[in-house]
């Protein structure tokens, strides 16, 4: 049985607001959730729908009048059987690229890092290739981080990738002959919205090696964009089919899917077997209010219903924007479960102890047993500026930090939140010292993949997603919604303004 949740209900509708409740107080019980997502995750962050007509689609025709393209047909593996078609690729993906890096991850990146941060995330698996979760600090499987070593061929260290790029990532580019993989710069970028190519430095290195020793020429191979097309192996497809089988294994509590409508061939194995995994862990006879009663769910946000072939699958279709979806259940989650959010006032005060007083060491134990998944940065070099509070401190930041930020929100809910949004230079400004994942010189190393095997296969771009345009959601109209420590790890924390009993956990270290 299929339950139905309109959002646009929950004001009207006692039994819906009632229904959605008790699914945002799953959500804060359940501890290893998974999430699959699509395209319209991404769609108030602006990302054009590049399956349409319109847009890039007519730049492109700008560019390539002559050419008659249909939208398959720039994301078919043959469209590098031909010249022309693999430049308009090139031009396409280019142009593509430029839009994703002039946007901004949006309130559902955020709040799958926050269920990160709250350690209730088994992992994240993503048909997206924009590489917005990177960008709020989850760790994606294309990035060059996520290799044991830096080169192509190394391996995916699969704990630490918390979300999965189904369909690559294009942020990274890729050599056609020989697979280095690089990041992609705005050197490439250039060259590519030209509809050219760039040489690969790795085969360029080995036809110079073997030019000395007047060995025969090599071919240099060239670099294209290290997304999945259609009809292709994922490069990783192997490593990705690892980590989904651990995860099955691991008793995912939850399923949450989102933005996608499930019509991908691949994408559609993958939900059901882990739905039927989560289903596994709902107690037989559920009692209201029971000790697992929140167990076992597998929730579908999107605006449009899924297919009749996902009844018995899906046990909530919840219709609606994704963001507006997440905005509800993090400001209830806080409501009924507040003693989550002090514990992250805890934590995140305690991680920041190498942010805002640059001395990580001194906070390793800390940080270690209240933080498993995050690294305290030992390369750092520690001084003694300890509990001296950066100068640089304004009002403003003092507003972004979570845990003064929850404390202020106590006394005058309006102060909450006073800050926009963050430009981009400043996002990146914070981020750099405090989140390696998000860092943007090691996103930029972001790497693709090598190999889809069969689920996987063919599946990039598969399924217009409906839920494009029009969002309901002013991001900075509900306070929670604007929760700051949903980007809170990257931002500095003033000592001097932390609760007292924060502040002796700082100390003890
Ligand atoms: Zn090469």
């Amino acid at each position: 049985m299929m339950t139905t949740l309109a959002l646009a209900d929950a004001a009207s509708d006692a039994s819906t607001r009632r229904a959605l409740n008790d699914l945002s107080l799953a959500v804060a019980k359940c501890k290893k959730i998974v999430v699959v997502t699509g395209a319209g995750i991404s769609c108030s962050s602006g990302i054009p729908d590049f399956r349409s007509s319109d847009g890039l689609y007519a730049l492109v025709k700008e560019k390539y009048p002559d050419v008659v393209l249909k939208g398959r047909d720039l994301f078919d593996a043959s469209l590098f059987r031909d010249s022309t078609s693999t430049a308009v690729f090139h031009t396409f993906i280019a142009q593509l690229k430029q839009s994703i890096d002039a946007a901004e991850p949006g309130p559902t990146h955020r709040f799958i890092h926050t269920l990160d941060a709250k350690k209730k995330l088994l992992r994240s698996y993503t048909q997206n290739i924009d590489g917005f979760e990177a960008r709020v600090g989850l760790l994606g499987s294309a990035s060059g981080e996520a290799r044991s070593s830096g080169k192509g061929k190394s391996k995916l260290r699969t704990k630490d990738v918390k979300n999965v790029q189904l369909h690559g990532d294009i942020h990274r580019v890729r050599c056609r002959s020989c697979s280095a993989e690089y990041p992609y710069t705005p050197e490439h970028l250039a060259i590519f919205l030209e509809g050219d190519a760039p040489e690969c430095p790795e085969c360029l290195g080995r036809a110079e090696a073997r030019a000395t020793r007047c060995a025969r020429p090599i071919k240099v191979g060239t670099l294209r964009p290290a997304i999945v097309l259609y009809d292709e192996p994922h490069p990783l497809g192997d490593e990705i089919g690892l980590i989904e089988t651990a995860d099955l294994t691991r008793k995912p509590d939850m399923l949450i899917i989102m933005g996608t409508s499930l019509k991908v061939h691949g994408l559609k194995k993958l939900v059901k077997e882990f739905a039927k995994a989560v289903h596994s862990q709902a107690p037989d006879t559920p009692v209201k209010g029971g000790k697992k009663a929140h167990m076992g769910k597998v929730v579908f946000v999107n605006r449009t219903p899924p297919s009749s072939e996902w009844s018995g699958i899906i046990d909530y279709h919840v219709e609606g924007t994704t963001d507006e979806w997440v905005g509800r259940v993090i400001k209830e989650w806080k409501a009924q479960r507040p003693a989550d959010w002090e514990v992250q006032k805890t934590l995140v005060a305690t991680e920041s102890g190498d942010v805002s007083m640059s001395s990580p060491l001194n906070f390793k134990v800390v940080a270690t047993t209240k933080s498993k998944g995050k690294k305290v940065e030992p390369k750092k070099k520690p001084h003694n500026e300890e509990n001296v509070p950066p100068v640089h401190e304004s009002t403003d930041m003092v507003l972004s930090t979570p845990d003064v930020a929850t404390a202020l929100a106590k006394s005058s809910s309006t102060t909450y939140f006073t800050q926009p949004p963050l430009s981009p230079s400043k996002r990146r400004q914070t981020n750099s010292h405090y989140t390696p994942e998000s860092s943007p010189s090691k996103r930029r190393t972001m790497s693709p993949m090598k190999g889809l095997e069969d689920g996987a296969r063919g599946l990039l771009f598969g399924a217009p997603s409906k839920t494009s345009s029009s969002m309901d959601l002013d991001l900075f109209e509900d306070n929670d919604m604007n929760d700051l420590s949903m980007r809170s790890p990257e931002k500095p924390k003033p000592i001097v303004k932390l609760p007292r009993r924060v502040r002796s956990t700082v100390r003890v270290a």
